[in-house]
């Protein structure tokens, strides 16, 4: 996708600056020789959160192997791929350890998604961290084999998990969720879940399920949640969302009825808001304080984008 084609600027996780290079995931003794390499760097994470040292310039998130080590850094380390060239790993650190860092001047452990907003991370690092989050967090999930329940053995720079009883093989997965925006005219349908902060409002998005296509799960996800039918899905982007490892499908639909009924179990609320409405959210300068959601996910880029172009 060309720059141009983000209008509004870039949500987070999509523009990765590493080259997976998988080529190289087959290699044990290549990846065991790179660890060891002068400019090997890893990140370091745990659950939501990652682990920085400070700096005289400031916090940095990309460590050598050695610095994530000394700050109690599991060995095991997973292969994310190359940047100009240097080797980039993920890594992940206990409980105990992460308690540790607490009392330390030298480093810190935060949660990724507000050191993102607020700027700590650089937003071009965003998405090897996504890689190294969603990955480190697949890895503590899975460690026994889902068909017969022996341990399995990391493999292929930790792309793969290998059962020695049953000899099944376990790729991480990713989970398809679509977003979307629905639109009547001038109207857009936004929504809200219990735990979003006061005031804001958000696009409606579900799990697409077994079986099923992006257009399918969108109407169906819409009508679940809000009650409203529709029609002429669009694709827009993607973005991968590491909360443990979705992957945010952003669209448009069109809809064909007005009358909204809310799934509470779903959601707090659901609207339909006007196009100037929605325009003062968007810029949070809304009046009465409600907001819609942060630039820094794919949902304020569908909203952006209707308000700035119309519909798709
Ligand atoms: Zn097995």
């Amino acid at each position: 996708m060309n720059a141009n084609a983000f209008p509004l600027g870039q949500p987070a996780f999509v523009t990765n600056v590493l080259d997976r290079a998988a080529h190289l995931r087959a290699d044990d003794e290549k990846l065991f020789a790179m660890e060891g390499q002068g400019n090997a760097r890893a990140y370091v994470v745990h659950r939501d959160s990652l682990v920085v040292k400070h700096d005289t310039e400031g916090p940095r998130a990309l460590l050598t192997i050695d610095e994530a080590l000394k700050l109690g850094a599991n060995p095991g380390t997973i292969f994310l791929g190359l940047r100009d060239g240097a080797p980039v790993f993920g890594m992940g650190i206990g409980a105990a350890a992460v308690e540790k860092l607490l009392t330390r001047d030298d480093a810190a452990v935060a949660e990724l998604r507000g050191m993102a907003m607020q700027g700590v991370v650089p937003s071009e690092q965003l998405s090897a961290i996504a890689m190294a989050k969603s990955m480190v967090s697949w890895h503590q999930r899975h460690g026994f084999c889902a068909n017969c329940g022996t341990r399995t053995a990391m493999s292929q720079g930790g792309w793969k998990r290998d059962c020695p009883a049953c000899k099944a093989e376990h790729f991480p997965r990713t989970d398809p969720v679509v977003i979307m925006l629905v639109t009547h005219g001038d109207k857009c349908l936004l929504g809200r879940q219990k735990q979003f902060p006061a005031g804001m409002y958000s696009c409606l998005a579900g799990f697409v399920e077994a079986a099923e296509t992006i257009e399918d799960a969108v109407r169906r996800e819409i009508f679940e949640e809000s009650g409203i039918r529709c029609s002429d899905v669009r694709y827009y982007m993607t973005q991968p969302w590491p909360y443990p490892s979705s992957l945010m499908i952003g669209c448009s639909a069109v809809a064909t009825s007005e009358e909204i009924t809310v799934d509470l179990a779903e959601l707090e609320d659901a609207r339909w808001f006007t196009r100037a409405e929605a325009t003062l959210m968007h810029k949070r300068e809304h009046p009465d304080g409600l907001a819609g959601p942060h630039p820094f996910a794919i949902a304020h880029h569908l909203l952006g984008r209707w308000l700035k172009q119309g519909p798709l």
